[in-house]
């Protein structure tokens, strides 16, 4: 039964607002006991008391206007103790009268006494109704002087009403307290409702701006998921006008999909749709996230349904083109690796379930760096479009083309049956038709360039469990077509793996040892067998690396050919042979040095220009230079060959045809290139002794040789027997480990100083 300091604030109020009335209550009650004790003895006192009583409610009625007008010159608590102060005085005033007042021998004057004392304190009880304090104040201060006048009398009628006097102010006493128990209730109930009603208002204030201002759509339905209300986003986002909407059955919409998550609010459920609709007023397409929830009543009954919407149309084509960029190549918009390994994975788990075949197609394009470094990038990439073009064409249904590299496509082939070699034709079709479509020449910018593709296959079986391994393999089987020729195709096998490995691994430490001049050059003596003296030398190439030991001459040319090195690799054999030529020239007298030419090399467009080049900068004298050609050279292009080798010669180069009788040896091609040497290959040299045939073929070889003005050097001489052999058949050269094995530079100067030491003795 406490107030608050509102309470308080509005108990005060309260009290003085009902301060005139009673002031005037007082005054006429005053007044009319002055007129009915206007015959008491005391009459002089009764003036006095009038007087008193009329100032002392003068003083309060001057409290009264003062806490009206200016209520804020003075504290809460001083008015309350201000307002105090006036009942006090009042309650004196009355007690006085009382007291003073009581005129022992006219009854009626007592009893006109006791009246109006008990009507005033219980008239008390309504007007300081909100000031308990106050009512007990003033009760017990009008009542108790009345009460100890009559016990004064100490009479039995005195007495009596003495009792009586006695229970009516504790009557009074209780009654205020009930009377201010009420009224605190009342006024902190009504306070309590002030504040919710505030809160309410807030609340509905504040939703309303949510619900309007909201970015998103906000709508109510009812359990019949009719539309009861929404906010103006909401008609924006279905372009729908406020009319169309009201009242609209969510239920009959033409675009069924997100009636079950409306639906689910009205079972008390969230609901969810995230997806595409359809808008029912503009057939507008959209991508929509829309929320529900149930609304319910005070005794949790759903009465309806909430839903937000939003168009994420944008956010949702947003993401749909960063996940289609993750997926796709975007220079020839085709499916990347990422999306590529995730279909293999599908179609390997439909293999295990229902042993479906699926075959992969690894492509790479062939020279297609060579068309990309000399035509630019532009060019390459428009290439690539072609191609990727092409190749989709080839394409059934399910089958899948992606881009996984530069040049490299793979090819997903699907739904190939069952049955294995059924599988395997078709994958070979498939690969044909690949072969042909990409044979027509392709015009970019005017030019016309030719575009061929390697391709690796793997038929999906039981062991292959990985996805990466499936397309190693394919892999693989590509690096073994790309080895066999430009245009191929290679089906997978396993003993491919540790060969291209170990190919691969060479590549990659070829390339460094490349960079970091790894590569060193061996030299072997050439012997005029006439003079039997060391004439020339033939630089041989020799790479020693710690992890895979010696690696052969033959062995890595046949690498730097397929992976391009070889242009780099020749110039700097060229190169160094001719340095070590010109330095050992001051000292031996050496004639010329053989340099091995491939025909990568050979036939690379520069590589006349370069030789001149050299010559020039080392001033090298005709004849000095022979290169060692094998007869894969003029397989190419035979014209441009022929050429090429004119105007070498032009410039005193010589050029033997090396390890002749061991490739296509065609006696024509003799008699149409300008060769100056024919170096009989070591097979021939070394069953020499022991072959009747060889030394048939030899003796041919080398009349032939001669009838083509050709001079002749034997290889792989390693015996006396096969010297003298050859001296017979008046063969000008030879090498052989019978003089010695290729050198490096320096037991090559080693052993030419002891040879010329004692020349002629032993060879
Ligand atoms: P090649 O040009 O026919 O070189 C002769 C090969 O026969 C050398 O092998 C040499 O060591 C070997 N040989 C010489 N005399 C004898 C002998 O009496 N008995 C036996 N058994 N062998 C003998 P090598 O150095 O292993 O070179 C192999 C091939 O690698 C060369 O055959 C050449 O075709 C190629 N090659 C070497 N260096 C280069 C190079 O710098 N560029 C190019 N394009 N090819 C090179
Ligand atoms: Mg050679
Ligand atoms: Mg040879």
């Amino acid at each position: 039964m406490k107030l608050s300091e509102e309470g308080r604030r509005e108990a005060l109020a309260l009290s003085f607002r009902h301060l005139n009335i009673s002031l005037l209550a007082i005054v006429l009650n005053g007044a009319l006991l002055c007129m009915l004790l206007w015959d008491i003895p005391q009459r002089f006192m009764l003036l006095i008391w009038m007087t008193v009583l009329l100032l002392v409610s003068l003083w309060r009625f001057w409290l009264y206007h003062g806490y009206r007008r200016h209520q804020s010159s003075r504290t809460m608590q001083t008015w309350e103790r201000l307002f105090l102060f006036g009942v006090i005085l009042s309650g004196l005033t009355w007690g006085a009268a009382g007291f003073f007042l009581f005129d022992t021998d006219q009854p009626l004057h007592q009893a006109v006494l006791i009246v109006v004392l008990s009507e005033m304190s219980a008239g008390s009880i309504s007007s300081l109704a909100a000031h308990l304090v106050a009512v007990r104040i003033f009760v017990i201060l009008t009542l108790t002087p009345l009460l100890l006048q009559l016990l004064l009398h100490r009479e039995g009628y005195y007495l009596i009403f003495s009792f009586f006097i006695a229970l009516f102010i504790l009557m009074l006493l209780v009654i205020a307290r009930r009377f201010y128990g009420s009224f605190v209730d009342l006024v902190e109930t009504r306070r309590l409702y002030e504040h919710e009603r505030t809160q309410l208002y807030l609340s509905k204030e504040r939703s309303s701006t949510i619900v309007s201002q909201a970015p998103v759509g906000i709508f109510f339905y009812d359990t019949s998921l009719r539309i009861i209300e929404f906010n103006a986003e909401f008609c924006t986002i279905l372009g729908a006008p406020v009319d169309f909407l009201t009242g609209l059955s969510l239920a009959m919409l033409p675009d069924q999909r997100v009636v079950p998550a409306i639906a689910k609010a009205i079972k008390g459920e969230d609901g969810l749709y995230e997806g595409e609709y359809q808008t029912q007023y503009l057939k507008r397409q959209l991508f929509l996230h829309l929320r529900t929830a149930p609304l319910l009543d005070l005794d949790k009954r759903v009465i309806g349904g909430i839903g937000i919407a939003s168009d994420v149309t944008e956010r949702f084509e947003f993401i749909r083109q960063i996940e289609y960029q993750a997926h796709h190549d975007m220079l020839t918009d085709t499916p990347n690796r990422t999306m590529l390994i995730e279909r293999i994975n599908r179609e390997m788990v439909r293999f295990f379930r229902e042993r479906m075949l699926f075959g992969v197609l690894f492509l790479d394009l062939d020279n297609f760096k060579t068309i990309n470094d000399s035509l630019g990038h532009t060019i390459g990439d428009v290439l690539l479009c072609e191609v990727s073009q092409r190749l989709k064409y080839t394409l059934g249904d399910e089958d899948m083309l992606a881009r996984i590299g530069g040049d490299e496509f793979v090819i997903l082939l699907c739904h190939l049956g069952k049955n294995r070699h059924e599988a395997l034709e078709r994958m070979e079709h498939a690969a044909q038709r690949i072969h042909t479509t990409l044979s027509e020449t392709v015009e970019i910018e005017g030019r016309y360039l030719s575009v061929s593709t390697s391709i690796g296959m793997v038929l999906m079986h039981e062991q292959e469990e990985r996805v990466d391994d499936l397309l190693k393999h394919a892999d693989t089987a590509m690096y073994q077509a790309k080895r066999d020729g430009k245009g191929m195709s290679r089906f997978y096998q396993e003993q491919m793996d540790y060969r291209i490995k170990r190919l691969m691994l060479i590549e990659t430490a070829l390339r460094q040892a490349l960079k970091k001049g790894k590569l060193r050059l061996y030299y072997q003596p050439i012997i005029a067998i006439k003079e039997g003296r060391i004439i020339a030398a033939e630089a041989l190439l020799r790479w020693h690396n710690e992890e895979l030991g010696e690696i052969s001459p033959i062995e890595m040319i046949s690498v730097a050919e397929e992976s391009g090195l070889i242009l780099e690799i020749g110039r700097w054999v060229l190169e160094e042979a001719l340095r070590q030529f010109v330095a050992w020239r001051e000292t031996m007298p050496l004639q010329w040095i053989a340099v091995n030419v491939s025909s990568k090399q050979f036939n690379s467009p520069d590589f006349v220009s370069e030789i001149f080049l050299l010559l020039e900068r080392y001033d090298l004298p005709s004849g000095a230079l022979e290169l060692e050609l094998t007869e894969s050279v003029v397989i190419s292009d035979f014209d441009e060959v022929v050429a090429k080798m004119h105007e070498l010669r032009k410039h005193g180069i010589g050029l033997s045809i090396d390890d002749f009788g061991t490739g296509y040896s065609s006696l024509s091609y003799l008699k149409k290139l300008p060769f100056t040497t024919l170096k009989i290959d070591r097979s021939f040299t070394q069953d020499l002794l022991i072959d009747e045939d060889d030394r048939e073929l030899v003796s041919t070889i080398i009349t032939i040789a001669k009838n083509f003005g050709l001079e002749v050097v034997a290889e792989g001489v390693e015996q006396q027997d096969q010297l003298d052999f050859l001296r017979q058949r008046s063969c000008e050269y030879y090498q052989g480990y019978f003089c010695s094995r290729p050198l490096d530079a320096i037991a090559f100067e080693r052993l030419i100083a002891h040879h010329h030491g004692m020349r002629g003795s032993v060879l």
